[in-house]
């Protein structure tokens, strides 16, 4: 039996010069629990009288507005002047106490959620998968995060990849198509050759295919795509599964 018959739901891609990588909840944990772990040490620290979760919620439904005022997809010159993650949470804190009514610190608040995103936990199949890749291919990384946080969170997993490249860095957040071209500059590689993996169907998806790369969609817990949703190249729900698609691209 060929690997072919191994893996028939795996495409062949065309083969890549470079392999890209967006970083949270594609190499490490940054999912809710995660979050309401950060909030509870927030309250805890702050004597805050409310419910980590609710305050979480709260927060996120700011956060989540900032996120979807700071790019502007159809004219990237319209976006609003760029705002590092440390900045717009800290005023999404302000923000979120002010509307609950609590004396809360929001630029400490903010301070515990940036030291927090350097020490998510890592997924089990993260290091097998670049340790695989890392002789065959060259690695690098664009993530939507402040170098604060990237840096260590990746420095401390003993991760090496030739270039690291963060949303602060190029002051412009994925998936503007500058942030791309911004990783494939600092890689010599043209966006053609290049794959991009990453979880997020808007941010990585979309974003890689705008530009050219092969956009690699990592579905860890087989999520729907839903119908009018960007469509990816490739679909795994395992990063180990990158070999097989290197083993039999073209
Ligand atoms: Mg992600």
């Amino acid at each position: 039996m060929n690997r072919e018959d191994v893996n028939p739901g795996l495409p062949r891609l065309r083969r890549p010069r470079a392999i890209l990588f967006d970083v949270y909840d594609t190499l490490f944990i940054n999912g809710v629990e995660e979050w309401v772990g950060t909030f509870e040490r927030i309250c805890r620290a702050q004597s805050l009288q409310i419910g980590a979760k609710e305050l979480w919620t709260h927060w996120k439904r700011i956060e989540v507005g900032f996120r979807q005022r700071r790019t502007n997809l159809a004219d990237p010159s319209m976006s609003p002047p760029f705002k590092s993650y440390a900045v717009a949470w800290t005023e999404c804190f302000a923000q979120t106490f002010k509307e609950l009514g609590l004396k809360g610190d929001a630029s400490g608040a903010a301070q515990r959620s940036v030291t927090d995103m350097s020490k998510r936990p890592i997924f089990e199949d993260t290091k097998p998968a670049l340790a695989a890749l890392r002789p065959i291919a060259r690695l690098g990384v664009f993530s939507n995060a402040d170098d604060a946080f990237l840096r260590p969170l990746l420095g401390d997993s003993r991760l090496e990849f030739e270039v690291v490249a963060s949303s602060e860095s190029a002051a412009v957040y994925k998936p503007a198509t500058a942030a791309f071209h911004h990783l494939a500059g600092l890689m010599k590689v043209e966006t053609r050759d290049a794959w991009y993996v990453g979880d997020q169907l808007h941010d990585d998806v979309l974003g890689a295919r705008s530009v050219g790369m092969v956009a690699i969609w990592i579905n860890r817990k087989h999520a729907p795509r839903g119908h009018d949703g960007p469509v990816p190249d490739a679909t795994i729900d395992d990063l180990r599964q990158l070999t097989v698609l290197l083993d039999r691209s073209t």
